[in-house]
């Protein structure tokens, strides 16, 4: 199955995500992303045994992460797939700290896939017509966490879908 870990927003702050991906839609065409689907991705695994999703199952539930305030303040976009994003402009420390305890961890359990760089950013659109965001309003949000989530990502005809399948500590 095809696995990812990460961070779910919490409700308001996934409404003012889904209010910008409205506006970045409205200008960029493309697919937008579904507000339940939105998150900000830090390890994709991509196809894994059952036996080892299992594993990652109880890893997840018994991890604890320390918690957090991600500042978003930018729009960004991925040429390639046409991906329109808001994200932040500067590193972030603690989320950089995260994905890098991940991946240790997932190495060392023969789990291969790390990026050689990390972008934390939650995708809007897919396959945008337009990449230009620059006359794009300004972002200011920010995105309290504790809990990261493991997700499994199947298709149901339309398009991506989501299910969590554990959840960490907190
Ligand atoms: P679709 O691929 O059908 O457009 P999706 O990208 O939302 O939908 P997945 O491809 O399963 O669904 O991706 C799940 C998450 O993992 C998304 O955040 C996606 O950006 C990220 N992801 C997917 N493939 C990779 C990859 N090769 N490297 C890094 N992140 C990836
Ligand atoms: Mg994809």
């Amino acid at each position: 199955m095809r696995l990812f870990i990460a961070l779910n927003p919490p409700d308001e702050l996934r409404a003012r995500l889904g209010e910008l991906a409205d506006f970045a839609h409205a200008r960029c065409g493309g697919r937008r992303m579904p507000d339940e689907s939105l998150h900000l991705t830090l390890a994709f695994l991509g196809e894994v045994e059952e036996a080892q999703a299992l594993e990652l199952v109880e890893w997840v539930q018994g991890l604890a992460i320390a918690p957090g305030k991600w500042r978003l303040d930018g729009w960004g976009c991925f040429k390639r797939p046409g991906i329109v994003w808001v994200g932040s402009q500067a590193p972030d420390p603690a989320l950089e700290a995260l994905q890098s305890m991940l991946w240790h961890t997932l190495e060392a359990h023969g789990l291969a896939g790390r990026p050689t760089r990390f972008i934390p950013h939650v995708t809007l659109l897919r396959r945008a017509v337009s990449l230009d965001t620059r006359s794009f309003p300004e972002v200011d949000l920010s995105w309290p966490y504790r809990q990261l989530e493991l997700i499994q990502s199947f298709t149901d005809g339309c398009g991506a879908r989501y299910r969590t399948l554990a959840v960490s500590q907190g």
